[in-house]
């Protein structure tokens, strides 16, 4: 709820002032249990700090996140930790995620071990039941990341986050770095887990097309703020603000020759230092009013469970 994460880029060349990097500027959404909530928007749009604020890896300057009604932030160490495990994280790249040096065994294990949750022969129980559960054998236990595939290494990853028994996982771009067929085994496994054990999950994607697939809801992000979120097919049928409509313009076709790149959006995504006044997608927009210019526009209610932020849909008050 009214999350922002401004970073510091180092003090400015001029005097004092510093330059702060306002990555989450404003956000506020909520997940539902046993769902996944796609939040997608191009590289730099702040997708990837959100998934650090719900995860706990970054404080919010402002916001809280409620989990079960619970604000996280109030939490003393030890519920804390206990929150810890009960929100996970699996990363973009699965190469550098593992420690190349690590048996498999011991890295998918390895979260039961510092939270004390098993030890000796049961972590190993635990990590060839997790395995099978993410389609690898008890034998892959005893060899290195580098023997396996990137499909393989994403499954591992999964384990990992999956070990301690989360019940609400942020997948920030778990896909992006793999082969498209490869991809869709991922995205499947990942749909899969959820319905056998009803995991929550932020689904963290520049891909329109891959957010299309694991999707419930969709959070539209826009240089640190989310312009329009719906229910998936509310969303896809019916996009209301600019941005997602060029968005999804800019999603390839089945046909090829007729695949359109995202360059299509008039201008360069702006810099999240220098934020334009008014919509921040103005200087993009070619439906752009005049008071787009100066006034931000807030969110209002398109339809059921459907909001957008901008003028042409009365966002102005
Ligand atoms: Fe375009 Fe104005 Fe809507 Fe922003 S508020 S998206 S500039 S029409
Ligand atoms: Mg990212």
């Amino acid at each position: 709820v009214g999350l922002k994460k401004y970073f510091s880029a180092g003090s400015g060349l001029w005097g004092r002032r510093k330059v702060f990097v306002k990555a989450v500027d404003g956000v506020s959404f909520e997940g539902r249990q046993g769902e996944t909530l796609g939040l997608v928007g191009e590289s730099g749009c702040g997708k990837s700090t959100v998934g650090m604020l719900l995860s706990g890896l970054h404080r919010p300057e402002a916001g809280r996140v409620f989990y079960r009604g619970q604000d996280i932030m109030k939490l003393d160490g030890r519920e804390r930790r206990r929150m810890r495990r009960n929100i996970q994280v699996v990363f973009q790249d699965p190469q550098s995620s593992l420690d190349p040096r690590m048996l498999i065994k011991k890295a998918v294990g390895f979260p039961l071990e510092v939270n004390r949750l098993a030890r000796g022969a049961e972590v190993t129980r635990r990590v060839e039941a997790m395995l099978a559960e993410v389609g690898l054998r008890p034998e892959h236990m005893y060899r290195y990341p580098h023997e396996f595939s990137g499909g393989q290494r994403q499954r591992i990853n999964i384990a990992r986050a999956l070990i301690t028994g989360p019940q609400f996982v942020v997948l920030d771009e778990p896909t992006s770095a793999l082969d498209v067929s490869v991809q869709a085994q991922i995205l499947n496994l990942i749909k899969d887990l959820q319905r056998r054990r009803g995991y929550s999950y932020l689904f963290i994607s520049h891909d329109l097309s891959v957010i299309r697939h694991v999707s419930h809801r969709v959070a539209v992000m826009y240089l640190g703020r989310i312009v329009e979120s719906a229910p998936r097919r509310q969303l896809f049928s019916a996009p209301r603000h600019p941005y997602t409509r060029a968005l999804m313009a800019a999603v390839p076709t089945p046909d090829p020759t007729r695949r359109r790149p995202l360059a299509l959006l008039p201008g360069d995504v702006p810099s999240p230092v220098h934020i334009p006044p008014g919509c921040r997608f103005h200087p993009r927009c070619s439906e752009a009013l005049d008071v787009c210019r100066h006034v931000e526009p807030t969110e209002v209610p398109v339809g059921s469970d459907h909001w957008v932020a901008c003028h042409l849909w009365g966002g102005g008050a």
